[in-house]
């Protein structure tokens, strides 16, 4: 098998593309892919400093990766959860990435946010972790990014196709026409940016590999029953079957922007703390006064 590039010998065949490519051409190949997604949505420039949300896993550790070496300014945030000893191995992870190629760091920690791990913050609003942890990272996210130009999140193709999927399933309409690879900053809300949004999982974890990149392998507690995984389990038997339909579905969702509401959601500032909310008061906000009301009584 040889590289279709440069003719040496090829360890890598990428069935999507019907192509096949030695480490080196490969890396290219996906540095090359990484900055036309940017520049193609206009997603940030290199004068911008680059706020990047890093888990500990391989997505954001491989787009922290690229974007510094395509040139980009780049500084990492990461929100520790509490998750019992998972969230101890990914700041970890974290903390030795950032030392290692000498890249900023901040890390927030939930329990001086909140005042408890993401697990006890569920318990004592009634919810389930995830749908606690989503809203409470996108906030801290969108206010640790205050200073920067933008917000870069590992989200990948099979992240994004698989929401997009999981939305036309259950007919949310609302939630199709904000997904897009980059989404605009609106008074208090950040530019956010999916840099690998037509980049597949499994070329993100060879990126990995090759560049020697250490990532958590271990996925969080509470991911079991997703059901986003099962979306990307059934876009993989797709796949299996159809190389390529998983990046054609979404970049064609991606052009044709079908699902335009016909009002725009009106978002008004929090009364508490400023951040755009359909509501009087944000939804974090709203969290806080839920725990410090409940701190007494438990
Ligand atoms: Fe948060 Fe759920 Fe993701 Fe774990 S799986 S990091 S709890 S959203
Ligand atoms: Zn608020």
């Amino acid at each position: 098998m040889k590289c279709k590039l440069c003719k040496k010998e090829a360890r890598i065949n990428l069935r999507s593309y019907n192509l096949k490519l030695c480490n080196a051409c490969f890396i290219e190949f996906f540095k090359k892919r990484v900055r036309e997604t940017t520049e193609k949505f206009k997603m940030c420039s290199l004068k911008d400093v680059i706020c990047l949300a890093a888990s500990g896993g391989k997505d954001s550790f491989a787009l922290w990766d690229v974007l510094h070496k395509l040139g980009y300014e780049t500084s990492g945030l990461f929100i520790d959860l509490g998750i019992d000893g998972y969230s101890r191995l990914c700041r970890e992870k974290v903390v030795a990435f950032s030392q290692k190629t000498n890249l900023p760091l901040k890390i927030v920690d939930i329990k001086d946010e909140l005042g408890y791990s993401i697990r006890e913050v569920a318990r004592r609003a009634n919810k389930v972790p995830c749908s606690i942890c989503g809203m409470v990272k996108r906030y801290i996210m969108n206010r640790e990014t205050g200073a920067f130009d933008c917000l870069a999140t590992g989200h990948t193709l099979d992240d994004e196709a698989s929401v997009a999927l999981g939305n036309i399933l259950q007919w949310q309409t609302g939630y199709l026409e904000r997904q897009y690879p980059v989404l605009q900053e609106n008074q208090s809300l950040k530019k956010k940016i999916k840099p690998f949004t037509f980049t597949f999982e499994k070329e993100i974890k060879l990126y990995a590999q090759i560049a020697e990149i250490e990532y958590v392998k271990e996925k969080c507690p509470f991911s079991a029953n997703a059901t986003s995984l099962l979306y990307k389990k059934a876009f993989d038997i797709l796949e299996e079957r159809m190389p390529h339909i998983k990046l054609s579905f979404y970049k064609k969702l991606v052009k044709k922007r079908f699902f335009i509401p016909e009002e725009e959601v009106k978002l008004r500032p929090c009364r508490r703390c400023g951040y755009l909310t359909v509501d009087e008061v944000c939804n974090f906000c709203k969290l806080k006064e839920k725990l410090s009301s409940s701190s007494g009584s438990r």
